[in-house]
């Protein structure tokens, strides 16, 4: 059997590979007298390298990265996770130097075209939803919603509604719904969802009194279902005095469809990584900007970029000043910062280029091609896998793999099956509410054909579980580690390589003493 990890890496690491005196570059000599680092400042005594040839050492990363498995080497389908493709375009912006040699505290006076696009994606994003302002400090999309709860909890504040202290959240939402509202000090109170994937009317009804802060809602929500009462959900929620707060994480499906702040939505915070294409996965990186109405505005974090209309250059007596001025402020009550510096502007410049290149007939024409991607593996799935929510989806789809578990075949065999076939499994178990879930996302990246081949192997993978559970169970055959003892990595992890390194020549514990750092 072919097993790309052993036949290109062995089980050899750096430190394995090592041999005294290699270097992969040759540096100058030194010109100018040695500086040692301030006894204080250093952590340990020494630090064991490994020391190996240049092509050596590019050989080794080369095989590795070919192990990785990414977007721009085959589909993706994680549902929730919206992993679709990142126009090369987007990458020339970001290392466009002009852009690539900013430093964080420049003056902003030397720093207007950065600034010009921070303000012009604020811009864009509140164009987009329909709201009166946006910031783009957040770094990601919980950190999004953290700022979101945030400005409401202030707003409230000041409107001397401190018996607020409950934040409802549908048992549908992602797991950092309720953590951002407990992170803000926030009681959780889950609202069911009812039978048609649609919120419980009944039970909202109920959860809003007087203590009710806000609904955190996901629209659409993480069943892919778009919340049909949304208007009386609106109504309701803010005649008890609470306000409406989106999850937008979902808008690569409605984007230039609806506007959340035609239907109410207070805050709304946008993954842009997921919309608007830039690359994620594996914890990062992203952004998170929200967008608000004009009763948030003043709350917003800093640094938030303000157009300074008027002729600065004029009233120096410059002939011709074809520029505003752009300038980081900080809104008079304003939550405070999120990071260091303004946010992470590599992720949201490629945003920016990635709207500037479609514009919006073409936005429009990204979320209904992600929406009908997904109908598509939906209507062609139906038969194989049970749909307990039987609608029409918009940009995802929830299966469930209760008839396969029927057979003995658990969800987690489907997706180690799919392995096999050559494809990234979807999201599995998410979301909760869903028995053995599988949710597939498309997204509108993909063609015809590849969805074709992944359906095809959904539904020859249905039919092993039929006729050959076991084979299932026993997958995947063909990837370089098969089942892992999880159960055991959670509990006993093993963080540290204490492979055959000595036979290097290297003695496997060296001088890595930890300084006690207080010293
Ligand atoms: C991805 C996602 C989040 C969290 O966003 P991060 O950028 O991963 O922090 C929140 N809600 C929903 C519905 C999501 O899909």
């Amino acid at each position: 059997m072919h097993e790309p990890y052993r036949d290109t890496m062995g089980d050899r690491l750096t430190f394995d590979r090592s041999a005294p005196g290699r270097q992969a570059v040759t540096l100058p000599a030194l010109d100018v007298p040695a500086a040692p680092l301030p006894e204080a400042a250093l952590l340990r005594d020494g630090v064991r390298l490994p020391e190996m040839d240049q092509l050596g050492l590019v050989r080794y990363f080369t095989a590795l990265s070919r192990l990785n498995y990414n977007i721009d080497g085959g589909f993706y389908p994680l549902g929730s996770c919206t992993m679709k493709y990142n126009p090369k375009i987007n990458e020339d912006a970001a290392r466009h130097p002009a852009f690539a040699g900013m430093h964080p505290l420049q003056d902003p006076q030397t720093a207007q075209g950065s600034l010009r696009v921070l303000c012009e994606l604020q811009d864009f994003l509140a164009a987009i939803t329909g709201m009166d302002g946006a910031t783009l400090a957040p770094m990601a999309g919980a950190q999004g919603e953290f700022a979101g709860v945030l400005m409401i909890r202030a707003y409230l504040r000041d409107q001397g509604q401190t018996q607020r202290t409950r934040v409802l959240v549908p048992d549908s939402a992602h797991g950092t719904n309720p953590a951002t509202a407990s992170m803000c000090g926030f009681e959780v109170v889950h609202i069911p969802t009812a039978t048609d994937g649609n919120i419980n009317l009944a039970a909202l009804e109920a959860a809003l009194d007087e203590r009710a802060a806000a609904l955190m809602l996901t629209l659409p929500n993480t069943l892919g279902l778009f919340e049909q009462q949304i208007e009386q959900i609106s109504a309701r929620v803010h005649a008890a005095g609470a306000q409406l707060y989106g999850d937008g994480a979902n808008l690569n499906a409605i984007a230039g469809q609806v506007c959340p702040g035609d239907l109410g939505f207070d805050a709304w915070h946008i993954n842009v990584h997921k919309t608007f294409s830039t690359p994620h996965g594996g914890g990062g990186p992203g952004a998170g900007p929200v967008a608000v109405k004009r009763h948030l505005l003043p709350y917003l974090p800093a640094p938030w970029v303000t157009r300074e209309a008027g002729d600065a250059g004029t009233a120096r007596g410059e002939p011709h000043s074809p520029l505003p001025r752009f300038l980081p402020v900080t809104p008079a009550r304003s939550i405070g910062r999120l990071s260091l510096f303004g946010g992470d502007f590599g992720v949201l410049l490629r945003a920016w280029t990635y709207i500037r290149m479609l514009g919006a007939e073409g936005l429009r024409e990204m979320s209904a091609a992600a929406v009908l991607n997904a109908r598509y593996v939906q209507a062609r799935l139906r038969d194989a896998y049970q749909l307990p929510y039987d609608r029409p989806v918009l940009h995802e789809v929830v299966f469930s793999g209760a008839r396969q578990r029927a057979r003995g075949v658990r969800t987690l065999d489907i997706a180690k099956r799919l392995l096999d076939f050559g494809f990234h499994p979807p999201t599995i178990y998410f979301p909760l509410i869903v028995e053995e879930a599988l949710m597939i996302e498309p997204t509108e990246a993909e063609s015809r054909e590849s969805l074709d081949a992944f359906c095809d192997a959904l539904l020859a993978i249905a039919r092993e579980a039929e006729a050959q559970p076991d084979l299932v169970k026993g997958a995947p055959y063909t990837a370089p580690l098969t089942r892992l003892d999880e159960a055991t990595a959670a509990r006993r992890p093993v963080l540290r390589w204490r492979g055959p390194a000595s036979a290097s020549g290297l003695p496997a514990e060296t001088t890595q003493t930890p300084r006690d750092p207080s010293r």
